[in-house]
């Protein structure tokens, strides 16, 4: 029988069945939280990848339902006040100035990587890197649940006026058509696999006239949220068969999954789901961020890529969780990053040690983490809007007692000062 996916937002929060283990008092911190930050889940996650026994301390419930201290003590009582005593728009006001308080667009994503085609803005395409170009189809401005941590997070709120979307290829493929250096179209959102066959295949068969183009890569959690996508859906063998076309016309399917925890790699449905995948010629690399009280320990990353390799999987980034949101709540110091990563990378088979990171990504670029001795910082951009600062090693120093990221750190060498822009 086809699965049928079952969503569940705060409007209808109290069918998802078991919800009575959590008190009502954190059934209402949810709701508030949930009047800033995004909230959805669905029946697979929460009968696959939740251990209700243990809810408090499970880290996809954490992942998924948003937790009280993901905003300021400051925020939360001004919120709770004033759902009992302002009026609806003075509320709707506090909801967005408590918004725009927490940094909607990090890195310049609005403001820096938006490419211009004859003095036109291209919307829903971002340029950052050389060789990729990012794609936002107004399609997928949705995913089939939403993390808590998500630093695309104003995506799926309304009133922000901050989403990035294309409505139309056309401008993206004589973008991608008059600058023959981009190789490789990430499609992203939200989550492109919300689409159906149908809609794919549109925006598929238009990249695939750009000759220039030799990899699509498709960034997706869906292997984690959604795996009957790949499988039993009623849409999925079209599916498959669309993703397939790439790989048919001689180009690089590059499945971006985002994975957090083993968990999520546990099912034999997922199992089938990337096997799916592969057997239709894809690769499949595996990325997600280091989250306190979700994956803080080396032994979870260890046993996650561990899994990942035995599927298939290809290891690819360990990210930092950027500088929006409620990064205050899930940001480990860089020290305490950096010996996660490293002891999670020496219990592993060098097949897994394809993972980089800690990684940062930044105004400037993609910085990477390689060693701190002395309170000196070893970095390195992955990537950087210019390419020739690529893979060049600089050093930094800590400006705070805990630094949780790029902004923490400042030049040692004058002359590497405009890496720290
Ligand atoms: C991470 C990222 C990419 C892809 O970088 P790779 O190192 O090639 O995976 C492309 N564009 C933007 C804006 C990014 O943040
Ligand atoms: S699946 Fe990705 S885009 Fe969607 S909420 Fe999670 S991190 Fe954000």
């Amino acid at each position: 029988m086809a699965a049928k996916y079952k969503s569940y937002s705060i409007g209808n929060i109290h069918n998802i069945p078991g919800i009575n283990v959590l008190e009502d008092s954190m059934i209402e911190d949810i709701k508030l939280v949930a009047e800033i930050y995004p909230f959805k889940t669905n029946n697979y996650v929460l009968e696959n990848l939740i251990d209700w026994d243990n809810f408090v301390n499970d880290p996809i419930f954490r992942l998924n339902f948003p937790a009280r201290e993901m905003l300021t003590n400051e925020d939360f009582e001004q919120l709770r006040l004033g759902r009992e005593r302002m009026s609806v728009d003075e509320y709707q006001q506090l909801i967005n100035d408590i918004r725009v308080g927490l940094n909607p667009h990090p890195a310049g994503q609005s403001s820096f990587n938006i490419p211009f085609d004859n003095g036109v803005k291209l919307e829903g395409i971002q340029h950052k890197y050389k060789t990729t170009v990012l794609f936002f189809p107004s399609h997928n401005q949705t995913c089939h649940a939403y993390c808590t941590f998500c630093f695309r997070w104003p995506q799926f709120v309304s009133g922000l006026n901050m989403k990035i979307q294309a409505k139309e290829t056309e401008p993206l493929i004589n973008y991608l058509k008059a600058n023959k250096c981009i190789t490789d179209v990430l499609i992203t959102g939200g989550d492109p696999m919300v689409m159906n066959s149908r809609i794919l295949e549109s925006y598929i068969d238009t990249l695939l006239e750009v000759d220039s183009i030799e990899t699509i890569r498709i960034g997706t959690k869906s292997l984690s949220f959604w795996p009957h996508k790949f499988v039993d859906e009623e849409d999925a063998d079209k599916l498959l068969a669309v993703l397939k076309k790439v790989v048919d016309a001689g180009k690089h399917l590059a499945i971006m999954a985002h994975f957090n925890h083993g968990v999520e790699l546990s099912s034999s449905l997922v199992a089938t789901a990337i096997l799916n995948l592969k057997k239709i010629g894809a690769e499949i690399r595996t990325q997600g961020p280091l989250l306190k009280s979700i994956n803080n320990s080396s032994n979870v990353w260890a046993d996650m890529w561990k899994k990942q390799v035995q599927l298939g999987c290809v290891p690819y980034y360990m990210f930092l969780p950027r500088d929006t949101g409620a990064q205050h709540y899930f940001a480990e110091t860089l020290p305490n990053a950096l010996k996660i990563y490293r002891e999670a990378i020496q219990q592993v088979s060098g097949l897994a040690r394809t993972a980089r990171g800690p990684v940062m990504s930044v105004v400037t670029g993609k910085v990477e983490v390689l060693d701190i001795k002395n309170d000196v910082y070893y970095l390195r951009y992955l990537q950087h809007r210019s390419p020739e600062e690529t893979y060049k090693i600089f050093l930094g120093k800590s400006k705070v007692e805990a630094p949780t990221w790029f902004s923490d750190l400042e030049y040692i060498n004058e002359e590497d000062a405009h890496l720290f822009i």
